[in-house]
């Protein structure tokens, strides 16, 4: 018995390496090295401790270049059992919504599965969409943002979910989708001996043919994309302005400069 959990990881580029080319409006990948976003790790290390609660089986899956073939052979040396990676030229140029809709395409291929655990977001992207889009796409519930897990059965999941404003304990029936934070739980690290065995492991390669049974090609990549980039940017950068008041009126200047500026009443 036990669970089936499904995480998927993406490839990112080292955010502190990574150069921007600001003319294309694209991150020059070939900068910097690549690693499993760091938010996943989290989502790695709730499905194992779940594994190792009730049993069961992690799977995870990345859609990436031929490249993040690593972020799945850490993600085996942290405890995953499975690892699969969609990768096809046709899968490139996806924005969110091909990018969730391939995913969940993929999910859908594997069969059953009872638990989806995403990150909050990535280092990269940045938008935190991919998750939820994944819940919609299978047609199953979410619950973004949680930071505890209290309790977990072969049927169901009560959470502790971080909105911002308050901590809300939801309970969700399975099969259902998590996206973590990082406050759930603090990574393990791999040993040499996982690392070694990772190496060795095989990892599943799909390209776009293998989904054409449980997909519609034409919403992968690029041209499944209806997201239009018109420009990227970097926000300018406002001055600073420094006045010092000096002297026994200090105050009634200050709160005349307040006045001034619309500050103050
Ligand atoms: P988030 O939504 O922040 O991620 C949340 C969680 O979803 C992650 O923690 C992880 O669990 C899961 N997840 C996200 N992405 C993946 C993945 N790929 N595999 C497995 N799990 C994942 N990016 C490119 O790399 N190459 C491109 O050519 C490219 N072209 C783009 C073109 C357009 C028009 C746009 C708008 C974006 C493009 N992007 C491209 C960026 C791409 O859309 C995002 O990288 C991707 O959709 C994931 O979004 P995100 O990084 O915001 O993930």
């Amino acid at each position: 018995m036990g669970l089936h959990v499904i995480v998927p990881v993406k490839y990112v580029p080292d955010i502190e390496k990574v150069r921007f080319d600001v003319k294309s409006g694209r991150i020059d990948r070939s900068s910097a090295p690549g690693e499993i976003n760091p938010f996943d790790l989290n989502a790695l290390e709730a499905a194992v401790r779940i594994k190792e609660k009730l049993g069961g089986t992690v799977t995870a899956i990345s859609m990436g270049p031929p490249q993040a073939e690593s972020a799945l052979r850490d993600a085996l040396a942290r405890g995953v059992d499975r690892a699969i990676l969609l990768t096809d030229k046709r899968f490139a140029g996806a924005d969110t919504l091909a990018t969730s809709y391939t995913l969940a395409c993929a999910i859908r291929k594997l069969g059953s599965f009872d638990l989806i655990i995403c990150g909050e977001k990535t280092v990269d992207g940045d938008t935190g969409q991919v998750g939820p889009e994944i819940a919609e796409h299978l047609g199953i519930p979410h619950i973004a943002y949680v930071s505890e897990i209290r309790e977990v059965s072969n049927d169901r999941i009560l959470v502790v979910s971080d909105l911002g404003d308050g901590y809300y304990l939801v309970e969700m029936k399975l099969p259902g989708l998590i996206a973590v934070t990082k406050d759930i739980n603090v990574p393990r690290l791999p040993t040499l001996r996982d690392k070694l065995r990772a190496r060795k492991a095989i990892i599943e390669v799909w390209s776009a043919d293998e989904l054409v049974d449980v997909a519609d090609v034409s919403r992968f990549g690029y041209v499944g994309s209806p997201t239009i980039v018109h420009r990227v940017f970097f926000p300018s950068e406002r001055g600073r302005k420094a006045i010092i008041f000096r002297g026994v009126d200090a105050v009634d200047k200050l709160v005349e400069v307040l006045i001034e500026e619309g500050l103050l009443g």
